[in-house]
């Protein structure tokens, strides 16, 4: 998708009408790194415990989060669809996590019906796959949406990282048989690789065993690495495969390359797969027939990603003592125009309709602001890449940019487009 797409979203890229303002101080009620990072620079409100807005800052960040991932999720055959955050009592009975679903929100409705907010979808998503289901001919099938989940979580505390309302992707698979479900496994396995990698988090991002429940030995966990999260892993030396605390005791040794040596690592869960057997197809009576007419319980597996948690994640990988700094690939805007004094407008205001003509994502800071305070909030709202309109980078012809979590600052003639288009985007050094 091209970077255009992204700034239609919004409009307005002058500072001056940004819905938003930057914060001096965190609030006093934000504990995490995230929370108080992303409430400052304008890209999330908090409303309570565990619910934010996204403002337009953090609107553009997770769009982009959501595009990647729906990107990879269509890659190996995802249908998308939107089923209701609002489910009838009945479908979460009749599996027995009406009672079991220790965080579900259960509310009732006139005549004495009662409702669950949806914490997650087996529930609805097998009865709606039964209607379309019948035979061997409509599998392999995925239906991934991207939507809200609510859950009463005992500790919201960690900003957009655990989250009582949240945006989670959730895809759903449904196989014929075992070794159907394991080959697509693999590939969302891969696919989760990209996305991680897509978003930043490639580097830190380590794929961990966890507990398999009854139909097979692990589920995969995606950890990110940071000293925010509320898992512990156990990282191989050897061949980087991680092992989360739960399992630990059971595995002395790496299932993969048999290393005896780990690395214990604080990290956030920020995707998880896992393979569903017929858990969920039994209490359905989810079946198809076969070659030879015989019925079968499909067989399925299912893949969360938390968009909001894999921003917060970011944030937490990605910032400094002055500010965010965001990865290229999920940045609100591609670069941050600074104008520097009434006499520089002019100028400035040129080069930002070259650069948006030329299809680069902006953000023109035209306000009447002292250079100090443009630098600090340019520092803080972290765009990858700073533009400064000076009088005397002026007296030169010339720009000064520089890259986020770089100190060096180099000119660039303003009448050498291409040039600062390059510089704009070439790949930002890694910033931590
Ligand atoms: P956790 O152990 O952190 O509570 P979970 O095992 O309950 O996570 P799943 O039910 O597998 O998580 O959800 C899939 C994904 O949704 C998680 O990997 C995570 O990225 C995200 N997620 C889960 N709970 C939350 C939450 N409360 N806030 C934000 N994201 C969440
Ligand atoms: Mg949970």
């Amino acid at each position: 998708m091209s970077n255009r797409h992204f700034t239609d979203i919004l409009k307005l890229m002058k500072q001056s009408r940004l819905f938003t303002k930057t914060l001096k101080e965190a609030p006093k009620d934000e504990i995490s790194n995230n929370a108080k990072l992303l409430v400052r620079a304008g890209f999330v409100d908090k409303l309570a415990a565990g619910i934010y807005s996204f403002l337009p800052l953090g609107f553009l960040v997770l769009k982009k989060i959501e595009n990647i991932i729906r990107e990879e999720m269509k890659a190996i055959d995802g249908q998308e669809i939107l089923m209701p955050a609002l489910h009838p009592k009945e479908n979460w009975a009749r599996t027995g996590r009406w009672e079991n679903f220790d965080a579900l929100y259960k509310l009732e409705g006139k005549e004495d019906k009662e409702y669950a907010l949806g914490a997650t979808h087996e529930e609805i998503i097998v009865p709606l796959s039964k209607k379309f289901i019948s035979s061997y001919k409509d599998l392999p099938l995925y239906l991934f949406q991207i939507q809200d989940k609510f859950r009463d979580e005992l500790r919201a505390k960690s900003g957009l990282l655990r989250g009582r309302e949240f945006i989670m992707k959730d895809l759903y698979s449904f196989h014929p048989d075992e070794k159907d479900l394991d080959d697509y496994y693999e590939k969302a396995k891969e696919a989760y690789f990209k996305i991680f990698e897509r978003c930043g988090l490639g580097e830190k991002t380590y794929l961990t065993l966890a507990t398999g429940g009854t139909f097979s030995k692990y589920s995969h966990e995606f950890q990110t690495a940071s000293e925010a999260g509320e898992d512990i892993i156990y990282v191989c030396s050897e061949c980087k495969l991680a092992i989360n605390k739960e399992i630990k005791n059971k595995t002395p040794a790496c299932p993969d390359c048999g290393g005896k040596d780990f690395r214990e690592q604080k990290a956030i869960e920020v995707g998880n797969i896992f393979k569903l057997g017929t858990k969920y197809a039994e209490p359905f009576d989810l079946k198809y027939k076969d070659e030879n007419g015989r019925e079968n319980l499909v067989v399925m597996g299912c893949y969360g990603i938390g968009l909001g948690r894999v921003m917060g994640a970011i944030v937490e990988v990605c910032h400094d003592e002055n500010g965010i700094i965001w990865p290229k690939q999920v940045t609100p805007f591609q670069t941050h125009l600074l104008a520097l004094g009434q006499e520089t407008e002019k100028e400035a205001e040129s080069l930002y309709q070259k650069l948006t003509g030329d299809g680069i994502e902006v953000l023109y800071d035209d306000r009447d602001a002292s250079p100090g305070e443009k630098f600090a909030d340019a520092d803080l709202i972290g765009i990858p890449t700073r533009l400064v309109v000076s009088e005397k980078a002026l007296g030169k012809d010339s720009v000064e940019i520089k890259k986020r979590g770089e100190k060096e600052i180099q000119l660039i003639k303003l009448s050498d487009l291409k040039n600062l288009t390059d510089f704009i985007s070439s790949p930002a050094k890694d910033s931590k």
